[in-house]
């Protein structure tokens, strides 16, 4: 979509899958199942929804810089379930998300403690799908503790886990986030095992758990060793997010992955499966999730108001003509 207006400035083939087209994947519809909308605009919202995103999954993560105080994880749990959720539907997008106590922060003890007694109040809302992300960062003790106390509660829940692995030995994390999910009694097919790579997944898949892949530009994934690790494994149980946040990311990393696939000779029901239906049969295991409500959200007015609030400034127009560069 980005990049439609240069199409005619292409000139060898080789450019032109390097941009890669969307056009190629138009009518399909995509689910991102880790994309932290909180920190993106409303330009991407749009560029998501033209592009075919129907549905998405916003995991409760850290900022960027440690909370000082159990009120900010209130009101960011809130928003997730409320104002992110709302902003979402104005642009035709069912929003879920999963709700947890990252790994960074768990090694805030004493606000870890606050935030393990607010999380009960949270995981039962509707649209919550999940207890996310969670896992190892450091691969600390206090990191171990939380994460074994979640997975607890996802238990009792009867809720999907949605596991962060750590970027650095990521191998051993990885491993480790497994072990310690069966030691408390959990079905591997109630597991998403997120940030995979090739030296992961082999084992998370031959182990039951759902493998999810994140397509992050410089670092995790780019989208050629995706389609590589599909050529290899297969489709099932893995799935495709972006993981778009406040760092560099792009939130139309599944479609455009999607698109790569299909001109690496991908079958349309192979993607449909790794874009979209995997992760709606990993995380609909939470009962929340309800493909009729991906059309119904499309009728949508940005108009409507959330708590006395619109996406729209004072005397907007709902919607903008993004072709005109004339900007009114
Ligand atoms: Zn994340």
């Amino acid at each position: 979509m980005c990049c439609s207006s240069f199409d005619g400035e292409k000139t060898n083939p080789t450019e032109s899958h390097a941009t890669v087209d969307l056009q190629a994947i138009k009518g399909m519809r995509f689910f991102d199942p880790h994309v932290h909308m909180t920190s993106r605009t409303t330009d991407d919202y749009q560029a998501m929804y033209d592009a075919g995103v129907v549905a998405l999954i916003e995991p409760a993560f850290w900022l960027g810089q440690p909370r000082t105080g159990i009120d900010s994880f209130r009101d960011y749990y809130s928003s997730l379930i409320g104002w992110e959720r709302f902003r979402s539907s104005q642009f035709g997008i069912k929003h879920y998300c999963t709700i947890g106590l990252n790994s960074r922060e768990a090694n805030n003890e004493s606000l870890a403690e606050q935030v393990m007694e607010i999380l009960p109040l949270f995981i039962m809302k509707e649209g919550v799908v999940g207890i996310g992300e969670i896992g190892f960062d450091d691969q600390t003790a206090a990191e171990e503790k939380y994460y074994r106390q979640q997975l607890e509660l996802a238990k009792e829940a009867a809720l999907p886990v949605q596991i962060h692995t750590p970027h650095r030995d990521k191998k051993r994390g990885t491993r480790r986030s497994m072990d310690i999910a069966l030691e408390h009694g959990l079905s591997p097919d109630m597991v998403i095992v997120d940030h995979n790579n090739e030296e992961t997944v082999k084992e998370v898949l031959d182990r039951g758990f759902w493998a999810a892949f994140t397509i992050y530009p410089f670092t995790k994934m780019g989208n050629e060793r995706m389609v590589d690790i599909i050529k290899q494994y297969g489709t099932e149980r893995i799935m495709v997010n972006s993981a778009a946040d406040w760092g560099i990311s792009d939130p139309l990393a599944v479609p455009k992955t999607a698109a790569l696939m299909k001109l690496r000779g991908i079958s349309n029901h192979d993607i449909r499966l790794v874009t979209y239906q995997n992760a709606i049969t990993a995380f609909g295991k939470s009962g929340q999730i309800n493909e009729d409500d991906f059309v119904t959200i499309k009728n949508i007015d940005q108009s409507v108001k959330f708590e006395g609030n619109t996406v729209l400034r004072g005397g907007q127009q709902p919607r903008i003509d993004k072709a005109s560069i004339i900007i009114s």
